[in-house]
């Protein structure tokens, strides 16, 4: 049987968290939570926390930590997640967010928290071409459409660019990273929870190394080996 992984996807926007955390999902059979997924999906049913969120998200601002964190904990705590785990995506965005999602853990804690490291000229360059499908979530890009017409591959929704992937909200958006999650980095390297691994190369190299360290965090998991990994 695969052990499942409770893990942290960190990185910029467009530094292909979506993309991996797929993959990890499919390879370790755990659910893949994002919280952008969510969040949209929230907004497209008009539900309360969708009609809150909407603007903001527009704006490319953070949504309030609480707000994001019940959102997160009921997700958690479902009979999937409780058994095998998760890929979490998206969150933690801010420290605060972190320290919370420790306490919602307790007394377990995460395995490992993986941060894909692309340098910020190839994120915009990436960033400008994605395209996603407006049902499902599925990633395309300007290089790497759907088969048909701008139709979903997966599910058959309509492809799209997302609405807070224009240059203004984006330049916001990795402003932000900067200043409020990058510090996450420094957190939870203190906490002996971080693995930085490069984000370039193939999907498949990205998603090999990935694997690799963190089958080592679990050979050895009070020694993290390589916390800079290439
Ligand atoms: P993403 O798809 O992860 O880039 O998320 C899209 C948008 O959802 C972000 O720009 C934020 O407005 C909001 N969002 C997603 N996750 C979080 C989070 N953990 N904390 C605050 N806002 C979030």
């Amino acid at each position: 049987m695969v052990p499942g992984v409770r893990l942290v996807v960190l990185g910029k926007q467009g530094a292909g968290k979506g993309t991996q955390c797929v993959r990890l999902s499919h390879h370790y059979v755990v659910p893949h939570v994002s919280t952008g997924d969510m969040l949209r999906a929230a907004v497209k049913s008009k539900t309360p926390l969708g009609l809150r969120a909407r603007e903001m998200m527009d704006r490319g601002e953070l949504l309030p930590d609480d707000l994001v964190m019940e959102m997160v904990g009921e997700r958690i705590n479902e009979s999937d997640t409780r058994a095998r785990g998760f890929i979490l995506d998206g969150c933690p965005r801010t420290i605060a967010q972190a320290e919370q999602l420790a306490e919602m853990l307790r007394p377990d804690r995460l395995d490992l928290v993986l941060d894909l490291d692309v340098p910020t000229s190839l994120v915009l360059e990436r960033l400008a071409s994605r395209r996603v499908c407006v049902d499902c979530g599925a990633n395309y890009s300007v290089t790497n459409p759907p088969m048909i017409n701008w139709t979903c591959d997966v599910c058959g929704g309509q492809v799209i660019q997302r609405e807070d992937d224009t240059a203004e909200a984006i330049s916001r958006r990795l402003e932000l990273y900067e200043r409020q999650t990058a510090p996450l980095i420094e957190w939870y390297h203190k906490h002996k929870l971080l693995v930085t691994i490069p984000g370039t190369g193939s999907p498949d190299d990205v998603t090999a190394r990935a694997v690799r360290v963190i089958e080592e965090r679990r050979s050895a998991p009070g020694i993290l080996k390589s916390e800079e990994f290439s």
